[in-house]
């Protein structure tokens, strides 16, 4: 059937390599690179992958900024609120909030429990590498996913309308095809896989997202579970074959799927060809990839 998700591999996310892989799954770099354990998802985003020895020095200030920049922006009021793995020892027992500009003297801090959560999930229609079937089509927009009963903002905390955390895309994107790259290697072996997503994790000027990445719309229900979903597969289509992935942040929030090209296998020349094309080629949708926030009317009960 073309364009599906063929042998989906469930499970992949909670398996690790046994034995050290001895080289950067993003660079190739070896022993003497600095190599350290791999989280393939944040420990943050109760991550259990890990794949030892695999991620060199110079790549690790390349992905651990963008992780940053998402675990401390966009993502940050959603995994406090949900309680999700910190390496710091304390929590915060208040989120900041702001009035609609943003001024410092509109600070309120909100006790956890009645944070109101907004999650920032930009719609994409892409990974068409090779014209995959889209789930979105049409104009990029902004998915916002929140977990509050407003009024109570308004009533006792007197904020009347307030800003989301700021997601920036650029990150939100790299991330996905470093958890998709990571997940391959788990599974088919550092060797085992043509891949396609190194621009796109370690070149911060690359723009070709929407070759590789794409949302899957509409988003499954809800789950009761917190962490993140993936699932590792196969696609083919025009007689080619792609490893792909879909990842799911904050499940419990109702989100999508991002689905990802992830690679081919050295046999499927034709496909290798299509990712070289890819590469070269400016896409032909040119996606905004900025910083995006939201701002947010909280309402009084008539
Ligand atoms: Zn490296």
């Amino acid at each position: 059937m073309t364009g599906q998700h063929q042998q989906p591999i469930p499970g992949v996310s909670g398996i690790s390599s046994p034995l050290p892989l001895g080289r950067c799954i993003y660079c190739g770099n070896g022993p003497n690179a600095g190599l350290s354990d791999e989280h393939v998802v944040p420990l943050a985003l109760n991550g259990n992958l890990l794949l030892k020895q695999a991620s060199c020095e110079a790549c690790r200030v390349i992905t651990s900024r963008f992780e940053a920049k998402l675990l401390r922006g966009g993502f940050r009021s959603a995994r406090e609120a949900f309680a999700y793995n910190t390496r710091s020892k304390d929590r915060p027992t208040h989120l900041p909030i702001f009035n609609v500009h943003g001024e410092e003297n509109s600070r309120k801090d909100i006790p956890i429990g009645e944070y109101p959560v907004t999650l920032l999930m930009p719609l994409v229609a892409g990974a068409y590498i090779d014209t995959f079937p889209n789930a979105v089509t049409g104009e990029q927009r902004t998915w916002s996913f929140r977990n509050h009963d407003y009024d109570k903002l308004s009533g006792e905390a007197d904020i009347f309308q307030f800003t989301s955390n700021i997601l920036d895309v650029r990150s939100l994107y790299r991330l996905l095809a470093k958890i998709a790259h990571g997940t391959a290697v788990a599974y088919h072996g550092l060797d085992g896989f043509v891949p396609f997503l190194k621009p796109v994790i370690l070149d911060e000027e690359y723009s070709g997202y929407t070759r590789f990445i794409g949302t899957m719309w509409p988003p499954p229900p809800p789950l009761d579970q917190n962490g993140f979903e993936t699932e590792l597969g196969l696609e083919s289509l025009n007689d080619r074959t792609y490893i792909s992935a879909r990842i799911r942040f904050f499940p419990e929030l109702g989100t999508p799927f991002y689905r990802v090209i992830v690679g081919t296998f050295a046999t499927c020349q034709s496909a290798i060809d299509k990712w070289e094309l890819a590469l070269k080629t400016p896409p032909p949708d040119p996606h905004e990839a900025g910083a995006i926030r939201m701002d947010i009317k909280a309402t009084r009960n008539a």
